[in-house]
């Protein structure tokens, strides 16, 4: 304890004599988490640390200034240690089976050796207080491997925000030693394009017999697919779920042809029973092998971190916009005036912009 500290402390010791140890062993604890030098951490990872692998996610998830400093720090000194592993996004509506899937494709994963993380992206979390992957009931074995790590969706912010995160997170598991990483996502929309923007693979789980609408699948997300597994598919649904197969294949044609050349593939799954499950894997190496050799594995990649560049800058400047001072101030005048029709919208933006520039 620091001289300042026992100053103001209200159990006042006399100098010379040595203070009790802490009964409360909550703050020691904390004391304990708190004091980690970047360099720790950052050894801590190349080591394969899973503690302060968490710690340095905690650390990026953090809202507080000083933490995220910190964890850009981190994630430029893993950045030379990252990059090693195959991304694999895996979406598909609330109840298609994704934590079964990713359950039984893991310990898979895992019995082959592979060191696998689990990663979320679930914008909503911090509207329903439940995040995905939070639940502890979901991924009960793969949660005890000792080669599987799964971390829940950032809790709270925007889905740019929450990418970002992600994003980071992936960077610290590769550095970490991981060598297959999935990130989960709901499928609602933009969060599926998040993911896809930061994988190498985008497999969509889907179901036979609900109905594209039903499943709140769009045509966009589907020919982001790399692989489409019809799930469920056992018991009196195997007929079902061969049916959709052939459907979505042909609706598939119909697609214009991928910028990779790879032919997305379908088939039909059970999470539950864990039949053609394994298959997947070889798939995922097929189409590794594929974009490897032709070139566009890393171009893929290369346009993913020049779009994070672009997305940053843009974000970054919305900011500084939105926050200036003369811009608050201007804005409710502009808007009415706007509302008046006394200035069309690119005058009142020209305005605007023009305040922002001049700094007058
Ligand atoms: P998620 O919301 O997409 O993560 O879906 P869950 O993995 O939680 O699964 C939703 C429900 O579907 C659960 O009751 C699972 O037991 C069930 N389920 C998942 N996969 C299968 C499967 O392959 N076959 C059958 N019959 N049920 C499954």
């Amino acid at each position: 304890m620091t001289k300042k500290n026992n100053d103001n402390s209200a159990l006042k010791v006399n100098e010379g004599i040595s203070q009790p140890p802490s009964v409360n062993p909550y703050l020691s604890k904390k004391r304990k988490s708190e004091k980690c030098s970047t360099e720790t951490i950052f050894q801590g990872i190349i080591n394969g640390d899973m503690r302060l692998l968490s710690k340095a996610i905690t650390l990026i998830e953090s809202s507080n200034q000083e933490h995220h400093k910190q964890s850009q720090e981190i994630v430029e000194k893993c950045l030379p240690y990252a990059g090693n592993s195959v991304r694999i996004g895996i979406t598909g509506v609330p109840g298609v089976g994704k934590s079964t899937f990713i359950e039984s494709f893991g310990k898979s994963i895992t019995s082959k050796n592979y060191k696998l993380a689990v990663l979320a992206i679930d914008p909503s979390s911090n509207r329903t207080k439940g995040s995905i992957l939070g639940d502890k009931t979901r991924m009960v074995d793969l949660s005890a491997d000792e080669n599987a790590f799964i971390r829940p969706s950032p809790s709270s912010g925007s889905l740019g925000g929450v990418a970002r995160k992600t994003r980071e997170s992936i960077i610290l598991c590769e550095a970490a030693g991981f060598d297959v990483i999935f990130v989960e996502t709901v499928g609602v929309g933009q969060s599926e394009i998040a993911v896809h923007s930061m994988v190498d693979f985008f497999l969509l789980l889907m179901l036979a017999g609900a109905g594209d609408e039903l499943q709140g699948i769009k045509r966009g997300i589907m020919e982001m697919a790399d692989a489409i597994l019809i799930n469920k598919a056992d018991g009196n649904n195997v007929h079902m779920a061969n049916l959709a197969k052939t459907q979505y294949r042909s609706a598939l044609h119909l697609f214009p042809p991928t910028e990779s050349g790879w032919v997305p593939v379908v088939e039909t799954c059970s999470a539950q029973t864990g039949e053609n499950v394994d298959k997947v894997w070889g798939i995922i190496e097929n189409y590794a092998h594929h974009v490897k050799e032709n070139g566009f594995f890393q171009q893929r990649r290369n346009n993913q971190n020049k779009m994070i560049m672009y997305d940053s800058v843009n974000e970054s400047l919305k900011n500084d916009f939105y926050h200036n001072e003369n811009i608050k101030q201007m804005l409710p005048q502009i808007e009415k005036e706007l509302l008046e029709l006394k200035k069309s919208s690119y005058m009142a933006a020209n305005e605007l912009l023009k305040k922002y520039y001049t700094k007058e």
